[in-house]
């Protein structure tokens, strides 16, 4: 059966070019990069190159990209990275609707003594400025906003957020692993201190991020070792990998803009299709600021879980935020702090697009959603009989 992959914002297909251009690397060209002997300083030098072509895709200085291992290694190296650096402040802020990479490591700060705030958002997914700027104290540490939620899409103002805290000297981290290679990044207007981005959300491999660390940001590097990427991230490199990373990253800056308009035509055909057909379905999260590839739908009165599985039974991949845990349903904790009602929230499902989304496969989406839909609220399916067959 044809795969119809809606579920780019969990991973995306690395691309043809990038895996070829990772092959050589993977075999015959094998050497430590940290080598004196130019079979060795050869990877260094493409290396170098990945270096520059992720600091062009992101207006950055190939000198602030620091590689590691992924999105989640990014964004703890940033927070402890600053934090070790300045251990007399004990106050951080973030929001409500990070991603685990970014909360988990907030919570563990909690337990551990850092004063921490989680700030709020409004029904659409955005932040309240306000809130934000009243958060602040001279003991803040460090802010950690997002700069595209993965489950929704919504889009953060971190050139706004950028200008109040280098206004107050604050140290800002973003991460922006759902909207490197998806939309503009031009660190130049847009000035965090901290970025995090990871390869296998715009067709590199997975297990490869990098980290953008402004120039003058005071920063300890959280694993010790050797003296890789200038003593900032210790570890024989991931030759391979990041020269995929550097692939992926001039393919995404050299076509941004069209791909842009392209898949958000098709997203915005699957998001009126769905409507059109079928009664009670909401799109979450502001529609004005939002990622061009992602559709947060909520089906009323679905089991979004239920639904992937059907969905699955025609080769559409698509991920539904709710959670089962120990038998009860969890919502999803973004569409929670959005304050989206359960009978919504439990029947959302997030679709994501990628360059390699064709016409054909949204409109066989549309088909394929509105009849699953229909079948699931005429109640003809049990959901114990859909698990069944699906395990
Ligand atoms: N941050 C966000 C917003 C993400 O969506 C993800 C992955 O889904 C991560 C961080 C973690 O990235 P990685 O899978 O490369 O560790």
């Amino acid at each position: 059966m044809k795969i119809v992959y809606l579920d780019n914002n969990a991973t995306t297909k690395t691309a043809d070019e990038v895996v070829n251009e990772m092959m050589p690397y993977l075999g015959e060209l094998y050497a430590n990069p940290s080598s004196l002997y130019s079979f060795g300083s050869d990877c260094r030098k493409r290396i170098d190159m990945a270096r520059e072509q992720v600091a062009a895709l992101i207006n950055a200085e190939p000198e602030e990209i620091v590689f590691t291992s992924c999105g989640t290694e990014s964004d703890n190296a940033a927070i402890w990275g600053i934090l070790k650096a300045n251990p007399s402040k004990r106050h951080i802020v973030t929001t409500r609707v990070e991603h685990p990479a970014v909360k988990n490591l907030y919570e563990y700060l909690h337990k551990i003594g850092y004063q921490t705030v989680f700030l709020p958002v409004d029904e659409q997914g955005r932040l309240d400025m306000d809130e934000l700027k009243a958060s602040l104290t001279p003991d803040t540490a460090i802010v950690s906003i997002m700069w595209a939620n993965n489950e929704t899409g919504v889009l953060f103002p971190i050139e706004e957020t950028s200008e109040i805290l280098n206004q107050k000297g604050i140290i800002f981290h973003t991460d922006a692993v759902q909207a490197v290679g998806k939309v503009p990044i031009d660190l130049k207007t847009h000035i965090p201190n901290l970025l995090s981005l990871s390869g296998h959300k715009f067709h590199a491999p997975k297990g490869i991020g990098a980290l953008y660390i402004r120039k003058g940001t005071p920063f300890i590097p959280f694993l010790l070792g050797g003296h890789q990427e200038k003593n900032r991230r210790a570890g024989t490199e991931n030759v391979a990998s990041i020269i995929g990373l550097g692939k992926a990253s001039e393919i995404a800056a050299e076509h941004l803009n069209d791909n842009i308009s392209k898949i958000k035509k098709l997203r915005d055909k699957l998001e009126n299709g769905i409507l059109k057909g079928l009664p009670h379905v909401y799109i979450n999260g502001d529609m004005t600021r939002r990622l061009p590839n992602t559709a947060n739908i909520s089906f009323e009165n679905v089991d979004g879980e239920v639904m992937i599985l059907l969905l699955n039974e025609y080769g559409i991949c698509a991920s539904s935020g709710a959670a089962c845990n120990a038998g009860l349903k969890e919502p999803s904790r973004i569409l929670s702090a959005m304050g989206v009602p359960f009978n919504r929230s439990r029947g959302s499902i997030r679709f994501s697009l990628s360059r390699y989304t064709t016409e054909e496969e949204i409109d066989y989406a549309i088909e394929k959603i509105s009849s699953v839909v229909a079948q699931l609220r005429s109640n003809s399916i049990l959901k114990t009989d859909i698990i069944d067959n699906a395990l």
